[in-house]
């Protein structure tokens, strides 16, 4: 079961790493062409429609952007040929097309994502100036999707939980005056106002949640309402949300903050009630690894201590933050046969290292680079060590990825490494 969810999320991080690329490709017309393709389509039917917008692209005013659609069409159909009757399980999705690579020129990509984590439910082609990548980063979100809403009488946030992710959306600031009346007003007429202000807040609130949670509500497994007293319980007593959505409330918690950062500590504050959401699980496999760092002898911390101690097979579990994007490089010294590893920043240059045992100065190339993650995983998998990647949109597992380099792990048992 362990070595099911660490491919799963092997996989992942694969996809998400590519999404990531295509994401910053663009053209410099309407000619990055993405097809998803559900696993019930025969290839056959594909090409037939590959075949068929390769013609009318012929119609394309744009010399250059119609050679472009053409070639990207026919590298699709090129790759169409590797496969039998239909796609792989879960389907597949291409995207082919010529990107600018700076400087006026551009370079083909052509790109295959076979089984998605899950199924592509509809057959889908698109051509435009930038890759589709929404609907596989959608299947990429963990399960579990809550509603969010804090508020109190000044300001309000609602947003999404998704998975592990926490997502604000929008936020209204309401004009509902302070305790104190002017001079010359009257008590009661001020008192009156000033209800009648938060009346209004409260609805403009409930408004922007139902806006957004009522077309989900089908998918939504719960909504969490935070804020200070009274103003939580005034907004769900006063029955402002839709009651659909007042159905799916799952409690109201206390939070001391309600611009954006108050929709993590509302989620830090319900974890009893999202006991399921996976945010809650990540939690967990942080505080164990704090509480061993100390007081225990479990914990391990940092790409090369974490290395060496998988090399060992000595991790139960190796801790990844989500957001970690590094390669590592591999030194072998060729004067005293040490090997050193450092990790670098993705899109830096190798450096030339100096060796940790003689001091030797050792140049590397591309070759003696690869992902960083990659590295690390397939080590895991040799030793039978558990992979869990983290969120950092909680407290401790942003602690992962600025003060642990993104990498720990819970060993087995103590090897003082
Ligand atoms: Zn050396």
């Amino acid at each position: 079961m362990s070595t099911e969810g660490a491919h799963s999320d092997r996989k992942k991080y694969e996809f998400r790493k590519v999404i990531e690329d295509l994401k910053n490709f663009e053209g410099s017309g309407t000619q990055l062409v993405t097809i998803y393709i559900p696993d019930d389509r025969q290839i056959s039917d594909v090409v037939a429609h590959v075949t068929q917008e390769h013609s009318e692209a012929a119609n394309i005013k744009s010399k250059q952007t119609r050679t472009n659609v053409q070639d990207a069409l026919t590298s699709i159909k090129d790759r169409l040929r590797y496969y039998d009757t239909y796609p792989p399980e879960n389907g597949m999705v291409i995207f082919s097309g010529a990107v600018d690579s700076g400087g006026g020129r551009t370079e083909m990509v052509t790109k295959v994502l076979e089984e998605p984590p899950q199924p592509v439910e509809s057959f889908r082609y698109h051509c435009d100036s930038n890759f589709l990548t929404d609907p596989l980063e959608e299947m990429l979100t963990d399960k579990g999707l809550y509603g969010l809403i804090v508020l109190d009488r000044r300001e309000a946030n609602v947003g999404w939980l998704k998975g592990k992710r926490i997502e604000p959306v929008k936020s209204a600031s309401s004009l509902v005056p302070g305790k104190q009346r002017k001079g010359g007003q009257s008590a009661q007429r001020f008192a009156r106002l000033r209800l009648e202000a938060i009346d209004n807040f409260y609805q403009e609130v409930a408004g922007m949640a139902n806006d957004l949670f009522v077309p989900k509500r089908g998918d939504i497994e719960g909504i969490l309402v935070g804020g200070p007293s009274p103003t939580k319980e005034e907004f769900l007593d006063g029955d402002y949300l839709h009651h659909e959505l007042q159905d799916k409330v799952l409690g109201k918690f206390d939070v001391s903050y309600t611009d954006e950062s108050g929709l993590r500590e509302l989620v830090d504050n319900a974890e009893d009630a999202l006991a399921d959401a996976e945010v809650v699980k990540d939690k967990a496999q942080m505080e164990e690894f704090f509480k061993e760092l100390h007081g225990g002898e479990l914990a391990t911390y940092g790409f090369e201590q974490t290395r060496e101690n998988l090399v060992m097979g000595s991790v139960d579990r190796l801790l990844i933050s989500e957001d970690l994007r590094k390669d590592v490089v591999t030194y072998d010294c060729q004067s005293c046969s040490n090997t050193d590893y450092e990790t670098i920043d993705r899109r830096k240059a190798t450096p030339e290292h100096t060796c940790t045992e003689c001091g030797t100065a050792i140049e590397a190339s591309d070759d003696d680079r690869e992902d960083a993650i990659e590295h690390l995983i397939e080590i895991a998998e040799q030793r039978g060590t558990e992979t869990k990647f983290i969120s950092s949109d909680f407290e401790k597992g942003e602690q992962l990825y600025n003060a642990f380099g993104g990498v720990a792990g819970i060993l087995r048992y103590s090897t003082g490494v």
